[in-house]
C-alpha cells in the first residue's frame, strides 16, 4: 500500500497479531500483562525483548495507533500521549534542561504560548518569541543554549502560513531541533518528512479523533543527526540511532511523567483515522466555499483563509504545502459587539472552542482562548477583538451558509 487512506484503514497488515483475527483493533483495557517466567519479565524490563508490561508505558491499542501514525507520516516512530499539550510538554522535557533556551513563534495556540511563557520559564527553560517569517529575527534570537525552534506551520488562529523549508535550513545550520505543530493539517496535508522537520506534534483531539470524541496527542519523530548533537538524546543516539527521541521519551520524559493515552481513546482515534482523509477533504471544500461566501458580504471586513486565491499565502500554500488549508477560517466584523451579536444569532453553528469537529464551531478568540493576556500581548499576537475563528464542519454547505446569512 502506497497511499495514505489505505494505510490509515489497514495499518501494517503483516504486523497485526490479534489472536481472534478481529478486523478492528480491540480495546485492551488492562493495566498489566503476564509473563511465562521471571526471566522473561526481567528481560522485558531490561528492554532485551519487546513486550507489553504495564499500560502507562505501552498498550497494544495505543501501539496500533502509534504504528498507523508512523506509517502515515513516513516517520521513524510515534509516541501517543494524553493530549496535544502533553505531547509538547514531554517533548520539550526530553530535549531541554533548566538553563536551556527555545525560540518559538509568537503565533501559537494560547496554551502552548502560556506553557512556554509561564510554566517552563518558571522551571528555568527560557523562550524567545519571534515572527518565524522574519529570518533575521529568527536567526538573531538563536543563542548557544538554544535547543528547539518551535512553531505551528499554520498558526492557530491567525492563519499565518510559514515557509518550513527556510526555517529548516536555519535549524540545520545551527544544529537546532525543529519541532512543528502540524495539528491543523496533519501528515495528510503537510508532510513533515519532506520538509526537514525533526519532530512533529499533533493534538489528536482534533481531526484524528474523528469528530471531537476524545483527547490525545502524538509525538512523531523523524530521522535526524541532531539527536546525536543534543546532550539529552546523544546517549540514546549512540545506542538506538534514529529511534533516539522515541527511546528517550519511552524511558524518561513520557514514562516518568505518566501522561499516557487511554486505550479507549486510542480505539476511538483508530476509528477516526479510517475516515480522516474523507472528513478533511470535505471540511477543506466547505471552508473554501464559506471563505468565498464571506468575501462577498459587506458586513465582513476581512477574510483569512490561506487557500483563497486572494490570500497572500495562496502561492506558498500551493508550492510548499499541498494546496489545502484545513478547516479553520478567520474573519473580522466591525467590532467586538458585532461579533457577539452575530455569534449569538447562530442556530446550527455552535459557539464552542475546539476545531476539526464534524460540527461547525465558532469562537471569539480575544475574549476566550486569549482572555488571560494583556491588550498589548494580544496585539503582538495579532488577536484582534473584531476577529472570529470559524472551524468549518462537514455539514451540507447550504445549511452552513443559511445559518450565517440569517445571523448576519
Ligand atoms: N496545538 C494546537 C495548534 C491546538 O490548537 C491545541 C488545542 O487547541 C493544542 C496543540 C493542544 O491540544 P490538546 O487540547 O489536545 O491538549
Amino acid at each position: 500500500m502506497k497511499n495514505i487512506t489505505s494505510k490509515l484503514i489497514h495499518g501494517n497488515i503483516d504486523n497485526q497479531k490479534d489472536i481472534y483475527r478481529s478486523l478492528k483493533t480491540p480495546i485492551y483495557e488492562t493495566n498489566a500483562y503476564s509473563f511465562d517466567s521471571s526471566e522473561q519479565i526481567s528481560s522485558a524490563f531490561k528492554g532485551e525483548i519487546d513486550a507489553f508490561a504495564y499500560s502507562r508505558t505501552a498498550n497494544p491499542t495505543v501501539f496500533e495507533l502509534e504504528n498507523r501514525l508512523t506509517l502515515m507520516a513516513d516517520a521513524v516512530g510515534t509516541v501517543c500521549v494524553s493530549s496535544g499539550m502533553f505531547a509538547i510538554t514531554s517533548t520539550i522535557l526530553a530535549l531541554c534542561n533548566a538553563g536551556d533556551h527555545i525560540v518559538a513563534s509568537t503565533y501559537l495556540f494560547g496554551h502552548s504560548y502560556a506553557l512556554l511563557n509561564n510554566t517552563l520559564r518558571d522551571i528555568g527553560i527560557e523562550t524567545t518569541f519571534v515572527n518565524p517569517a522574519n529570518e533575521e529575527e529568527l536567526t538573531n534570537a538563536i543563542k548557544p543554549n538554544t535547543k528547539i525552534i518551535f512553531l505551528e506551520n499554520i498558526a492557530n488562529p491567525q492563519l499565518f502560513v510559514f515557509d518550513i523549508d527556510k526555517i529548516a535550513a536555519i535549524a540545520k545550520k545551527h544544529q537546532i531541533i525543529l519541532m512543528i505543530d502540524n495539528t491543523l493539517l496533519t501528515p495528510y496535508l503537510f508532510s513533515c518528512a519532506d520538509h526537514g522537520v525533526d519532530v512533529e506534534i499533533l493534538s489528536t483531539t482534533k481531526s484524528i479523533s474523528g469528530g471531537a470524541t476524545s483527547f490525545g496527542g502524538a509525538i512523531i519523530s523523524y530521522e535526524s543527526d541532531k539527536w546525536g548533537a543534543n546532550k539529552k538524546t546523544s546517549e540514546y543516539f549512540k545506542n538506538f540511532g534514529k529511534l533516539a527521541l522515541i527511546k528517550k521519551l519511552r524511558k524518561d520524559s513520557y514514562r516518568n511523567t505518566g501522561g499516557s493515552m487511554s486505550p479507549h481513546n486510542a480505539y476511538l482515534q483508530l476509528l477516526g483515522l479510517e475516515t480522516l482523509t474523507l472528513r478533511m477533504d470535505k471540511s477543506c471544500e466547505n471552508a473554501l466555499a464559506i471563505s468565498r461566501f464571506l468575501e462577498t458580504r459587506q458586513e465582513v471586513k476581512q477574510v483569512n483563509y490561506p487557500a483563497l486565491p486572494s490570500s497572500k499565502y495562496f502561492t506558498l500554500l500551493n508550492t510548499h504545502y499541498k494546496g489545502k488549508a484545513g478547516c479553520l477560517v478567520n474573519f473580522e466584523l466591525e467590532s467586538k459587539e458585532k461579533c457577539f451579536s452575530f455569534m449569538n444569532k447562530l442556530k446550527m453553528i455552535r459557539r464552542a472552542t475546539n476545531f476539526c469537529d464534524n460540527k461547525s464551531l465558532i469562537i471569539h478568540p480575544h475574549s476566550t482562548i486569549y482572555a488571560e493576556y494583556s491588550e498589548l500581548e494580544k496585539q503582538n499576537m495579532n488577536i484582534s477583538d473584531c476577529m472570529i475563528r470559524f472551524s468549518v464542519g462537514i455539514e451540507d454547505i447550504e445549511d452552513i451558509k443559511a445559518d450565517i446569512l440569517q445571523a448576519m
